[in-house]
């Protein structure tokens, strides 16, 4: 397995620290408000990762943290009017049905900020027992950026070239008018509290962490001093993975992380999607319109490293791109419940054989630093073998093993391609009278399961005025 390393900028022979064995990180999101469909690619492809490592044989220990304390879930707070746990708390829950939705597995470990802010209490405190940190007269802590001689190793930046000219570039190195800052490149590590903020009791001051923190602290902990491999999207090479650098091989004195992959950035309509410009969909969004199968399945035909484009027309491409493979299954069954010969002909062994070529080419692909795109080719060339030797065959046994073939290779990708059970209009209307009946008992925990059973079986509720309407998605 080839990996692209962002350090070295190369790609790299994979070797893990205990053979058979896979530690990796990868930074989750700030929870306050619905994921959108940029959070949503770093969850598909590490997960796609995982997937087709544990295929491989390797057992892997996946953590990936909810950052569930900043400034714009206190924001989000404020507004409501709630704590702000309040508000982390409903946004992970709705983060992970989304990951159900686009059959992401559930992390071994997805560790929260707030339930880890003793480990980050006593990094700082080594931080400032070894002299790479120090706090200042009104409790802030900040990390000493320079005494970290390897600053900048990750994003190949050096604080030279930032000083002259590219410190725009270093929204968390700014000035921040603290006269107690020693530098402007140093970066926070604990912050003092403010009004209608949470905080906690720290050596320094009633606070609560900077950001980057979080990430060295619960690697650490649930993974080891040195871990396998570092994830995230490439926006967060700097500053934040630089710092997580700084702070754990001050802390550890020894490297952080072997190998760091990045996901490139998804476009809307070939612009950068963001907020501030409206463009951007969640990933509820996209469920209204499509079965989340459809949206993986699209974020996959890149490499995960090639910036995606997202639109309309290209979703509509790869659901009847997803539906060609869908049908050849389908076929599949259909050609296996009238096979009349148990056994196969010569001529079947040899085309199975051949077929068995397309997994060794799937492989191919995906070793090669996880080339989604080459493998989904590999798997529409597997479609056309089949569609083109399917219908001659009356053997069940290599009719199955075709079958096989495409739902092996379609599982390490984490699609679905067998048909879902379809519920009858009756079943669907008596399951929304028992949701009605159920909110009216105010047993709203029902009340959302319901929803959540027809939602996973592609059944979309609507609340109106007029009652509750639903439909299929498509
Ligand atoms: P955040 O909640 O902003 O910390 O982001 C969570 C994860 O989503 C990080 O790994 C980001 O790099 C990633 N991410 C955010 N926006 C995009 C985007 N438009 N395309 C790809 N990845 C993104
Ligand atoms: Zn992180």
């Amino acid at each position: 397995m080839k990996i692209f390393n962002t350090q070295t900028r190369r790609k790299e022979e994979f070797k893990p620290i205990e053979p058979g064995k896979i530690s990796m990180y990868v930074c989750g999101p700030t929870v306050y408000n619905l994921i959108h469909i940029g959070n949503a690619r770093p969850m598909i492809v590490f997960d796609t990762f995982r997937r087709y490592m544990t295929h491989k044989g390797y057992e892997v220990n996946y953590v990936s943290n909810f950052t569930d304390v900043d400034d714009k879930i206190i924001k989000k707070a404020n507004e409501e009017n709630l704590p702000a746990n309040e508000i982390s708390e409903r946004y992970i829950a709705e983060c992970k049905k989304d990951m159900e939705g686009m059959n992401v597995m559930p992390a071994t470990t997805h560790p929260k900020a707030t339930e880890e802010i003793d480990g980050m209490i006593d990094m700082i405190g080594d931080l400032i027992e070894k002299d790479y940190a120090y706090p200042t007269s009104d409790g802030t802590v900040y990390y000493r950026t320079r005494k970290f001689k390897e600053y900048g190793k990750l994003s190949h930046k050096n604080l030279d070239d930032l000083e002259s000219g590219h410190r725009s570039e270093g929204h968390a190195l700014k000035v921040t008018g603290n006269s107690d800052k020693e530098d402007d490149f140093d970066f926070v590590l604990w912050k003092p509290k403010k009004e209608g903020e949470p905080a906690w009791k720290s050596p320094w001051c009633d606070g609560r962490p900077g950001w980057h923190i979080e990430c060295s602290v619960m690697a650490r902990k649930y993974l080891g001093k040195t871990i396998d491999i570092h994830a995230g999207g490439e926006d967060l090479i700097f500053p934040h993975h630089e710092n997580e650098i700084a702070q754990s091989e001050a802390a550890n004195g020894v490297p952080f992380a072997n190998y760091w992959m990045h996901n490139g950035f998804l476009n809307i309509d070939n612009v950068k999607m963001s907020k501030s410009l409206g463009n951007f969909f969640t990933v509820r969004d996209i469920a209204e319109k499509y079965d989340l199968n459809v949206l993986r399945f699209f974020m996959l035909t890149a490499q995960y490293r090639s910036p995606l484009n997202f639109s309309a027309d290209l979703m509509e491409a790869a659901k009847s791109s997803l539906a060609r493979i869908c049908t050849a299954v389908e076929h599949l069954d259909f050609l296996m419940k009238n096979a009349s010969a148990e056994a196969m002909t010569d001529e079947e062994k040899e085309n199975e054989a051949k077929a068995a070529e397309f997994i060794t080419r799937f492989d191919d692909a995906m070793d090669d630093d996880l080339n989604t795109a080459d493998a989904i080719s590999v798997i529409f060339e597997l479609v056309k073998f089949v569609n083109m030797t399917a219908l001659e065959s009356s053997s069940k046994e290599y009719l199955a093993s075709l079958k096989e073939k495409i739902v092996l290779l379609t599982d390490i990708l984490g699609i679905k391609v067998e048909k879902k059970e379809e519920l009858l209009d009756a079943d669907i209307e008596a399951l929304i009278e028992e949701r009605q009946a159920a909110r009216k008992a105010k047993d709203f925990k029902r009340a959302d399961e319901i929803r959540d059973e027809l939602s996973a079986k592609g059944i979309i509720l609507e609340d109106t005025r007029a009652g509750v309407k639903w439909k299929r998605a498509d």
